[in-house]
Protein backbone atom coordinates (compact mmCIF):
# COMPACT_ATOMS: atom_id res chain seq x y z
CA UNK A 1 0.00 0.00 0.00
CA UNK A 2 2.59 2.45 1.10
CA UNK A 3 4.41 1.54 -2.03
CA UNK A 4 1.67 2.25 -4.46
CA UNK A 5 1.48 5.45 -2.20
CA UNK A 6 4.63 6.23 -2.96
CA UNK A 7 4.36 5.43 -6.59
CA UNK A 8 1.29 7.68 -7.15
CA UNK A 9 2.90 9.82 -5.61
CA UNK A 10 6.22 9.87 -8.09
CA UNK A 11 3.92 9.21 -11.25
CA UNK A 12 2.06 13.16 -10.32
CA UNK A 13 5.64 15.05 -9.97
CA UNK A 14 7.76 13.46 -12.66
CA UNK A 15 4.50 13.05 -15.76
CA UNK A 16 4.38 16.64 -15.48
CA UNK A 17 8.11 17.63 -15.31
CA UNK A 18 9.04 15.16 -18.24
CA UNK A 19 6.42 16.89 -20.29
CA UNK A 20 7.71 20.35 -19.36
CA UNK A 21 11.29 19.25 -20.51
CA UNK A 22 10.23 17.72 -23.69
CA UNK A 23 8.28 21.46 -24.57
CA UNK A 24 10.99 23.38 -23.44
CA UNK A 25 13.65 21.14 -26.03
CA UNK A 26 11.07 20.99 -29.01
CA UNK A 27 9.38 24.54 -28.61
CA UNK A 28 10.75 27.46 -27.78
CA UNK A 29 8.35 30.52 -28.55
CA UNK A 30 8.88 33.65 -30.48
CA UNK A 31 9.28 36.30 -27.50
CA UNK A 32 7.47 39.03 -26.19
CA UNK A 33 10.34 40.89 -26.24
CA UNK A 34 13.72 41.36 -28.33
CA UNK A 35 16.39 39.00 -26.80
CA UNK A 36 19.11 41.14 -26.21
CA UNK A 37 22.93 41.04 -24.74
CA UNK A 38 23.34 37.84 -26.37
CA UNK A 39 26.54 36.70 -26.16
CA UNK A 40 29.46 39.92 -24.68
CA UNK A 41 32.37 39.31 -23.08
CA UNK A 42 33.62 36.21 -24.46
CA UNK A 43 36.19 37.66 -27.13
CA UNK A 44 33.49 35.19 -29.56
CA UNK A 45 31.93 37.13 -32.44
CA UNK A 46 29.02 36.00 -34.29
CA UNK A 47 28.25 37.82 -38.02
CA UNK A 48 24.96 38.85 -38.56
CA UNK A 49 24.30 39.60 -42.43
CA UNK A 50 21.07 41.46 -42.55
CA UNK A 51 18.63 42.61 -45.56
CA UNK A 52 19.95 40.36 -48.86
CA UNK A 53 20.69 38.02 -50.16
CA UNK A 54 22.21 41.11 -53.06
CA UNK A 55 23.88 40.22 -56.09
CA UNK A 56 27.20 41.31 -56.40
CA UNK A 57 27.51 41.85 -52.60
CA UNK A 58 26.61 38.85 -51.01
CA UNK A 59 28.86 36.76 -53.44
CA UNK A 60 31.78 39.04 -52.04
CA UNK A 61 31.18 38.15 -48.54
CA UNK A 62 30.74 34.93 -49.06
CA UNK A 63 34.00 34.43 -51.00
CA UNK A 64 35.37 35.98 -48.20
CA UNK A 65 33.69 34.09 -45.36
CA UNK A 66 34.67 30.69 -47.44
CA UNK A 67 38.05 32.26 -47.11
CA UNK A 68 38.68 32.53 -43.71
CA UNK A 69 36.49 29.78 -43.07
CA UNK A 70 33.50 31.43 -40.82
CA UNK A 71 30.06 30.91 -40.61
CA UNK A 72 27.39 33.32 -40.67
CA UNK A 73 23.87 33.73 -40.17
CA UNK A 74 22.15 35.84 -43.06
CA UNK A 75 19.06 36.98 -42.44
CA UNK A 76 17.47 37.69 -45.60
CA UNK A 77 14.45 39.11 -46.71
CA UNK A 78 11.79 36.75 -48.30
CA UNK A 79 11.41 38.77 -51.56
CA UNK A 80 14.85 38.58 -52.57
CA UNK A 81 15.17 35.05 -51.66
CA UNK A 82 12.92 34.22 -54.33
CA UNK A 83 14.41 36.47 -56.57
CA UNK A 84 18.13 35.25 -56.15
CA UNK A 85 17.74 31.46 -55.47
CA UNK A 86 21.17 30.81 -56.94
CA UNK A 87 22.79 32.92 -54.00
CA UNK A 88 20.41 31.12 -51.40
CA UNK A 89 21.58 28.12 -52.51
CA UNK A 90 24.98 28.95 -51.94
CA UNK A 91 24.45 30.32 -48.45
CA UNK A 92 23.28 27.18 -47.50
CA UNK A 93 25.54 25.03 -49.10
CA UNK A 94 28.62 26.89 -47.57
CA UNK A 95 27.10 26.28 -44.31
CA UNK A 96 25.81 29.07 -43.50
CA UNK A 97 22.94 29.81 -40.53
CA UNK A 98 19.63 30.99 -42.82
CA UNK A 99 17.02 33.18 -40.59
CA UNK A 100 13.62 34.92 -41.52
CA UNK A 101 13.52 38.79 -42.12
CA UNK A 102 9.91 39.31 -43.09
CA UNK A 103 9.28 39.29 -47.04
CA UNK A 104 9.36 43.02 -47.67
CA UNK A 105 10.72 44.40 -44.54
CA UNK A 106 8.34 46.47 -43.08
CA UNK A 107 8.15 48.03 -39.35
CA UNK A 108 6.05 45.50 -37.75
CA UNK A 109 5.04 47.57 -34.79
CA UNK A 110 3.24 50.57 -37.50
CA UNK A 111 1.28 47.62 -39.65
CA UNK A 112 -1.92 48.76 -40.31
CA UNK A 113 -4.38 48.20 -37.37
CA UNK A 114 -7.63 47.19 -39.64
CA UNK A 115 -5.24 43.76 -41.02
CA UNK A 116 -2.13 43.42 -39.63
CA UNK A 117 -3.00 39.87 -39.39
CA UNK A 118 -3.08 39.16 -42.52
CA UNK A 119 0.06 41.21 -43.49
CA UNK A 120 1.99 39.84 -40.48
CA UNK A 121 0.91 36.10 -41.69
CA UNK A 122 2.14 37.01 -45.47
CA UNK A 123 5.41 38.53 -44.16
CA UNK A 124 6.20 35.92 -41.76
CA UNK A 125 4.83 32.77 -43.30
CA UNK A 126 5.36 34.06 -46.68
CA UNK A 127 8.93 34.03 -46.18
CA UNK A 128 9.24 30.70 -43.85
CA UNK A 129 7.56 29.31 -47.44
CA UNK A 130 10.38 30.42 -49.20
CA UNK A 131 13.54 29.87 -47.01
CA UNK A 132 13.17 26.68 -45.16
CA UNK A 133 14.66 24.37 -48.45
CA UNK A 134 17.14 26.29 -48.31
CA UNK A 135 17.76 25.79 -44.16
CA UNK A 136 20.67 23.49 -43.38
CA UNK A 137 21.23 21.01 -40.11
CA UNK A 138 20.42 24.35 -38.32
CA UNK A 139 19.96 23.85 -34.44
CA UNK A 140 17.43 26.56 -34.60
CA UNK A 141 15.07 28.49 -36.78
CA UNK A 142 15.95 32.32 -36.77
CA UNK A 143 13.85 35.52 -36.65
CA UNK A 144 15.00 38.86 -36.41
CA UNK A 145 12.33 41.72 -36.44
CA UNK A 146 12.97 44.88 -39.52
CA UNK A 147 14.57 47.65 -37.49
CA UNK A 148 14.41 45.52 -34.44
CA UNK A 149 10.86 46.49 -34.13
CA UNK A 150 8.61 44.94 -32.24
CA UNK A 151 5.86 43.78 -29.51
CA UNK A 152 3.92 41.39 -27.50
CA UNK A 153 0.84 40.72 -29.20
CA UNK A 154 2.86 39.58 -32.97
CA UNK A 155 4.74 37.26 -30.75
CA UNK A 156 1.26 35.67 -29.33
CA UNK A 157 -0.54 35.59 -32.74
CA UNK A 158 2.81 34.02 -34.61
CA UNK A 159 3.06 31.43 -31.69
CA UNK A 160 -0.45 29.90 -32.20
CA UNK A 161 0.97 28.58 -35.24
CA UNK A 162 3.32 25.78 -34.81
CA UNK A 163 6.04 26.98 -37.17
CA UNK A 164 5.94 30.33 -35.54
CA UNK A 165 6.36 27.99 -32.18
CA UNK A 166 9.25 26.63 -33.80
CA UNK A 167 10.92 30.00 -34.57
CA UNK A 168 13.78 31.47 -31.82
CA UNK A 169 13.66 35.05 -31.84
CA UNK A 170 13.33 37.95 -32.56
CA UNK A 171 16.85 38.21 -32.45
CA UNK A 172 17.92 41.69 -31.50
CA UNK A 173 21.98 42.29 -31.95
CA UNK A 174 25.28 43.31 -29.21
CA UNK A 175 27.03 45.62 -31.86
CA UNK A 176 26.35 47.52 -35.13
CA UNK A 177 23.59 49.47 -34.55
CA UNK A 178 23.89 53.10 -34.12
CA UNK A 179 26.59 55.64 -35.20
CA UNK A 180 28.43 57.17 -31.96
CA UNK A 181 30.75 59.66 -32.40
CA UNK A 182 32.80 61.38 -29.78
CA UNK A 183 35.95 63.58 -29.64
CA UNK A 184 37.30 62.60 -32.76
CA UNK A 185 36.29 58.83 -32.86
CA UNK A 186 34.00 56.85 -34.18
CA UNK A 187 32.56 54.65 -30.65
CA UNK A 188 30.15 52.71 -32.73
CA UNK A 189 28.75 52.28 -35.72
CA UNK A 190 26.21 51.06 -38.49
CA UNK A 191 26.92 49.93 -42.22
CA UNK A 192 24.08 51.33 -43.41
CA UNK A 193 23.64 54.60 -41.70
CA UNK A 194 27.60 54.90 -43.17
CA UNK A 195 27.25 54.52 -46.53
CA UNK A 196 23.84 57.19 -46.07
CA UNK A 197 26.25 59.72 -44.43
CA UNK A 198 29.06 58.86 -46.55
CA UNK A 199 31.72 57.64 -43.92
CA UNK A 200 34.46 55.67 -45.67
CA UNK A 201 35.01 51.65 -44.79
CA UNK A 202 37.89 53.28 -42.67
CA UNK A 203 36.13 55.43 -40.41
CA UNK A 204 32.90 52.93 -40.15
CA UNK A 205 35.61 50.25 -39.26
CA UNK A 206 36.45 52.11 -36.27
CA UNK A 207 33.36 52.62 -35.03
CA UNK A 208 32.40 48.87 -35.41
CA UNK A 209 35.99 47.91 -33.72
CA UNK A 210 35.23 50.49 -31.04
CA UNK A 211 32.07 48.98 -29.86
CA UNK A 212 33.31 45.05 -30.42
CA UNK A 213 36.46 45.89 -28.19
CA UNK A 214 34.39 47.65 -25.81
CA UNK A 215 32.05 44.67 -25.53
CA UNK A 216 34.83 42.07 -25.79
CA UNK A 217 32.71 40.46 -29.22
CA UNK A 218 29.35 39.73 -29.26
CA UNK A 219 26.54 39.26 -32.09
CA UNK A 220 27.47 41.92 -34.81
CA UNK A 221 25.16 43.13 -37.43
CA UNK A 222 26.02 44.04 -40.86
CA UNK A 223 23.91 44.55 -44.00
CA UNK A 224 25.19 42.65 -47.28
CA UNK A 225 22.58 45.70 -49.59
CA UNK A 226 26.14 47.94 -50.74
CA UNK A 227 29.79 46.92 -51.41
CA UNK A 228 30.95 48.78 -48.88
CA UNK A 229 29.72 46.46 -46.36
CA UNK A 230 31.81 43.59 -47.95
CA UNK A 231 35.18 45.55 -47.77
CA UNK A 232 34.27 46.39 -44.72
CA UNK A 233 33.51 42.75 -43.36
CA UNK A 234 36.57 42.18 -44.80
CA UNK A 235 38.55 44.48 -43.12
CA UNK A 236 36.76 43.87 -39.36
CA UNK A 237 37.39 39.87 -39.85
CA UNK A 238 40.96 40.64 -40.41
CA UNK A 239 41.79 42.76 -38.08
CA UNK A 240 39.94 40.82 -35.17
CA UNK A 241 41.62 37.47 -36.17
CA UNK A 242 44.47 39.24 -35.11
CA UNK A 243 43.63 40.81 -32.00
CA UNK A 244 43.07 36.76 -31.33
CA UNK A 245 39.25 37.09 -31.47
CA UNK A 246 37.21 33.46 -32.04
CA UNK A 247 34.29 33.49 -34.66
CA UNK A 248 31.36 31.37 -33.57
CA UNK A 249 27.76 31.00 -34.68
CA UNK A 250 24.32 31.12 -33.42
CA UNK A 251 23.74 27.54 -33.22
CA UNK A 252 26.88 27.94 -30.89
CA UNK A 253 25.69 30.10 -28.17
CA UNK A 254 23.29 29.71 -25.19
CA UNK A 255 20.27 31.95 -26.45
ZN1 LIG B 1 16.78 44.67 -41.78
Amino acid sequence: MRKLKILVILSILLIPLSSLLALDIIDIPLSPKNIFNLNKGKKEIIITIDDGPTPGVTDIILDELKNQNIQAAFFVIGQKAEKNPELMARISDEGHIIGNHTLTHPILTKLDPSNWKQILNGEFFGTHQKIETYFNQQREWYFRAPGGAWESKLAQYLNQDPIGLRYLGPLYWDIGGEILYSNGKYLSAADWDCWRKNLSVHQCLEGYSNETVKFKGGVILFHDVRKESAELITEYIKSFKKLGYSFKTLDDIQL
